[in-house]
């Protein structure tokens, strides 16, 4: 078998027991390789092993492959999303999961528009509130939702977060909890755009912990196709 198959085969044994654990359904579960440490020939090998779900955070990187395989994917930019760069992404990107600012949602509306398609949005939240991640401040989201709401080329799926980087795991519990909470209370608010079914969250080190708190799209690089195909944990 290969690499890829077997990390992925792992891989959703390992997402099977954390919704045993937390009474989730697997299904609801989405996996995206992130496959921005590797070459479009191993990010072929990703598609090939049934991934379709293709991350990738560096659209001068992404285009490139995309343009090799993009029909065999549903591509996701995941990563920091500078305005000048929303004209590479609208139209081969189905979903960005770093909308995190007004300037930006404005230029992805229109590139989208100008595309013909419409971008599936996330917007990023820094949860953990250190200085060095992207996105908004908790307490900012519902107005930006609100905004982001009204852009007709937007479609708003969810939050995405991410955790600080640590070696234990259980300390992302508490951020991926307050992601999950911000949604609730979001939804429960009853304002435009906040259905928000989705929740991105998770990555090598810690999706397990976030498939038990709620993630819905779990990002995964290293786990699956990194270049050293670390073992599982
Ligand atoms: C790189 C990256 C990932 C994947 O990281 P791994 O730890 O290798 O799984 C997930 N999300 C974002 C936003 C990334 O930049």
């Amino acid at each position: 078998m290969d690499q890829i198959e077997q990390n992925l085969h792992q891989v959703k044994e390992n997402i099977a027991a954390a919704c045993r654990r937390s009474g989730r359904n697997p299904d609801e579960v989405r996996i995206v390789a992130v496959t921005k440490y590797v070459d479009l020939e191993t990010t072929r090998r990703a598609l090939d092993a049934g991934l379709t779900h293709i991350g990738e955070s560096r659209a001068q990187e992404a285009v490139p492959k995309w343009e090799q395989l993009g029909d065999r994917g549903i591509w996701h930019f995941i990563g920091h999303l500078q305005s000048n760069k929303a004209k590479a992404v609208a139209g081969r990107f189905t979903y960005v999961h770093s909308l995190d600012r007004f300037s930006l949602a404005k230029e992805l509306n229109r590139r989208s528009e100008a595309a013909g398609r419409p971008t599936r949005c996330f917007v990023q939240v820094n949860v953990s509130g250190e200085a060095s991640k992207h996105g908004l401040d908790p307490v900012e989201v519902k107005e930006f939702v609100e905004q982001a709401a009204e852009f007709p080329y937007l479609q708003l799926e969810g939050l995405m977060t991410m955790a600080p980087f640590t070696e234990d795991p259980e300390e992302a519990r508490p951020v991926f909890r307050r992601l999950k909470e911000l949604q609730r209370e979001l939804q429960q608010s009853g304002a435009s755009g906040t259905a928000l079914p989705h929740l991105s969250m998770g990555m090598s080190r810690d999706y397990q912990v976030a498939v038990e708190e709620g993630a819905t799209f779990v990002r995964l690089g290293s786990v699956l196709v990194g270049e050293a195909y670390p073992k599982q944990r």
